[in-house]
């Protein structure tokens, strides 16, 4: 059947693009909605968040030779479907497997989007979802969407740059689980993986290593060797309050020395813009400060409300998220 021209056209326009963003590497493809498409090293990509996108979370992408593998699916199925469209448009092949770094909703929310790939996980992630996803989405209904409307509603004109993305951040996690938890299906791993897991192929070799406790109870990472390129999960947030509620500081500290005797030249954080081995220490250094303040307060008999208004130290003073702090402040302390 001859083709349509229309559809040459769109073909032609296809690989242009696909030319073009690749001359651009590493820099940005032209941005869709919630996420913005980088290139590592060829083959190897990072979805970055947009801060007023539903992915919330960052994702990796890397091309094994006849097949994809996706690292982390953002927190709803419209942009873990934006971001598979892309990648098998960009990539011209399909996505075989996904892997999520952890149980949390803003990783592991676009799930259902790759139903039809493998999902490998390990007992341990796939056990958290089951125990604790549930409720919390059960919980949605009942905040999401009026969270979102109030947000939405605020009158902003008169907040500073800081306040302003810090709105928008928030203003987008809810809108988010607002616009997606009709559709959303939990969809945890079918295919079990023991640490440390390898995927290899032709042209590729991935690792997956367990990382310690340090954000959640079981943490991976996708250690690419070869490139020297980390995806570290919510090991390293960049820019960003990191959440210390779920997991163990202490195994956090040694997880990231951990990650850093990698050597990594690049490193995508779970949350923030890619950086290199810097941003494993400013991490390990937040980490650091949080213990120390909180050990400080307690070694005084200061009461736990006394953290409540102190201020969060440099260098993180422009840290968005700002609102994780003192809670991370006062898990410090209660530990
Ligand atoms: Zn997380």
């Amino acid at each position: 059947m001859p083709r349509h021209p229309l559809h040459q056209l769109r073909s032609l326009l296809i690989v242009l693009a696909a030319a073009t963003l690749f001359a651009f590497s590493p820099g940005a493809m032209p941005k869709p909605r919630h996420f913005t498409f980088y290139t590592l090293q060829p083959g190897v990509y990072a979805a970055i968040a947009n801060p007023d996108g539903h992915a919330i979370s960052n994702a990796g992408i890397v091309d094994m030779g006849s097949y994809l593998l996706v690292f982390d699916a953002f927190m709803t199925p419209h942009a873990a479907r934006e971001m598979r469209n892309m990648a098998e448009a960009f990539c011209g092949k399909p996505v075989r497997y996904l892997i999520n770094s952890h149980w949390h909703n803003d990783h592991t929310g676009g799930n259902q989007v790759f139903g039809d790939a493998t999902i490998l996980g390990t007992e341990e992630i796939r056990m958290a979802m089951r125990e604790k996803l549930p409720d919390e989405v059960n919980s949605y209904p009942g905040f999401a969407p009026q969270t979102a409307r109030t947000m939405a509603e605020m009158d902003i004109r008169n907040f500073n740059t800081f306040d302003s993305l810090e709105h928008i951040l928030w203003l987008s996690y809810f809108s988010g689980i607002a616009e997606s938890m009709d559709s959303l299906r939990i969809t945890m791993a079918d295919s079990i993986i023991k640490l440390p897991f390898t995927l290899e192929s032709e042209s590729r070799r991935v690792l997956f290593l367990h990382a310690g406790n340090g954000h959640t109870t079981g943490d991976l990472v996708m250690w690419l060797p070869a490139e020297q390129i980390l995806f570290a999960g919510d090991l390293v947030f960049s820019g960003y309050h990191p959440w210390l509620g779920d997991g163990d500081s202490e195994s956090l500290i040694s997880g990231l020395n951990s990650l850093e005797q990698l050597k990594p030249k690049q490193v995508v954080p779970g949350h923030g813009p890619i950086g290199g081995p810097e941003s494993i220490q400013t991490m390990r250094a937040y980490v650091d400060s949080v213990r120390s303040i909180a050990n400080n307060a307690r070694r005084l008999g200061l009461p736990a409300d006394s953290l409540n208004t102190l201020p969060v130290p440099e260098p993180f003073g422009e840290w968005h998220l700002k609102r994780f702090f003192t809670p991370n402040l006062r898990l410090s302390y209660s530990k």
